[in-house]
């Protein structure tokens, strides 16, 4: 069979421990017996990051602005434990949060949904996406607990110091407890440019939802910002699409939900969308079917998985052990990119395949070949990762040539 061309390159960026190991079996089982594969290599691979006092993820980034698409594998973030183990001479900050502030992105969880493997909420038929708006609010607020008789106050001073605004709280007595919280308008408008760009790349309707019955200033500040780049910037697009922005109240979005069939990108504040992608997921079945995406408001796009190193698999593996990972969302994270890069390139022989090596995989899982952590939720034996990539490429094969 001919391999599919590309033009331009994705942005390779590799990773640890047991995720690179499964990185290359998918590269080699999947992707190049059917793709003259095209991308730019960095090695993020912890002892990379050491040698070159991490400047490899800086150029990984820029490379990403660069070439519009990347594809991340796993990484370490390294804690005091990592820096004994790995020798390192700096606890090197997390790649993903490096990463993030270059692109100035928004991350949006994806489930990726097989028949057998049923969402704990029935009526959910199609994946539900989360964006978190992961900037502010209570996780950089300043506390403050009252240790006598008071009142606390928001007081507003200009660079001068002098008091534009101080408005009273409330009354308190010791024990009580007070909290200030901000947000930039230039995170929000990011968020929100991000979530519409995301929602037309995927074709999907756009949800987002604060509380701004109650949080008449605070709140409603976000939901001005997206109906005003709804209406001005992406209006037409969504229209021409098909597809809704839908503005709703926190509890109505979350009563909405649990209802839906899915198929929609929930846009959530820092703290709603911390608790509502765990829930998510773990209401959708594995951390190995939860894909992710990091969008940049100018529209540059970053797949990978959301599950980590799986580093207990790792120590078993060197071991001697075979071990069962499960690779869908490192293959989706791949297909993601691939199909992008079809897109972006006009390419539609390599959508195409990304779409079929997508199918491949749910496919094989559908037909009851999975691995170890999918195989409690099915009932059914586990194989090992190998074999299910082998499963994989066979179906692959199979649906390209007729
Ligand atoms: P993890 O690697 O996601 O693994 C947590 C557990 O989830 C594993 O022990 C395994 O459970 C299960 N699991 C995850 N992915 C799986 C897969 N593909 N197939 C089968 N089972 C899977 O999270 P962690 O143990 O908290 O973190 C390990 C390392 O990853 C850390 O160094 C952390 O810094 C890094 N990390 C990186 C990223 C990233 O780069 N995006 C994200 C998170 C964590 P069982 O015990 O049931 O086998
Ligand atoms: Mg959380």
């Amino acid at each position: 069979m001919e391999l599919i061309r590309m033009k331009y390159p994705i942005a390779e960026l590799d990773g640890d421990e047991m995720t690179r190991i499964v990185w290359k079996q998918i590269k080699e089982e999947l992707l190049l017996p059917f793709v003259e594969l095209k991308t730019e290599y960095y090695d993020l691979g912890l002892p990379n990051r050491e040698a070159t006092r991490d400047e490899v993820t800086i150029e990984a980034a820029e490379a990403i602005k660069r070439l519009s698409v990347g594809v991340k594998c796993a990484t370490i973030t390294p804690n005091a434990q990592r820096v004994e183990e790995y020798g390192l001479s700096n606890m090197w900050k997390s790649p993903n949060g490096t990463i993030r502030s270059i692109l100035d992105g928004t991350v949006f969880r994806r489930p990726i949904i097989a028949p057998n493997i049923a969402p704990v909420v029935s009526c959910w038929k199609k994946p539900i996406t989360i964006a978190r708006h992961a900037f502010g609010d209570i996780y950089k607020a300043s506390e403050f607990k009252a240790d006598r008789k008071g009142y606390g106050e928001l007081v507003f001073k200009d660079k001068e110091g002098n008091v534009v605004s101080a408005q009273r709280i409330a009354e308190l007595d010791s024990g009580d407890v007070l909290m200030g919280q901000f947000n930039t308008e230039k995170s929000i408008r990011s968020f929100a440019h991000s979530c519409f760009r995301y929602a037309i790349s995927e074709k999907e309707d756009l949800w987002f939802s604060s509380k701004d019955t109650i949080s008449k200033i605070y709140d409603h500040r976000f939901k001005d910002i997206f109906e005003e780049l709804y209406e001005n910037v992406y209006k037409k697009e969504f229209e021409r699409l098909g597809i809704r922005y839908r503005y709703m109240l926190i509890d109505s979005a979350a009563a909405g939900i649990m209802r839906s069939e899915g198929g929609m990108i929930w846009a959530c504040k820092n703290y709603d969308g911390d608790v509502m992608s765990d829930l998510i997921s773990a209401a959708f079945g594995s951390i190995a079917m939860m894909s992710s995406v990091l969008v940049s408001p100018d529209g540059k796009f970053e797949y990978e998985a959301a599950h980590g190193t799986i580093t207990d698999l790792y120590y078993r593996y060197k071991a001697g052990e075979t071990v069962s990972v499960n690779p869908t969302a490192m293959i989706f994270a791949w297909t993601g990119a691939l199909a992008k890069r079809g897109e972006l390139d006009e390419i539609p022989s390599l959508t195409a395949f990304a779409k079929a090596l997508e199918q491949a995989c749910i496919d094989t899982i559908a037909s009851g070949t999975v691995t170890g952590d999918l195989s409690p939720l099915c009932k059914k034996e586990a194989v090992d990762t190998l074999s299910f990539l082998k499963a994989v490429r066979e179906r692959v094969g199979r649906s390209l040539q007729t």
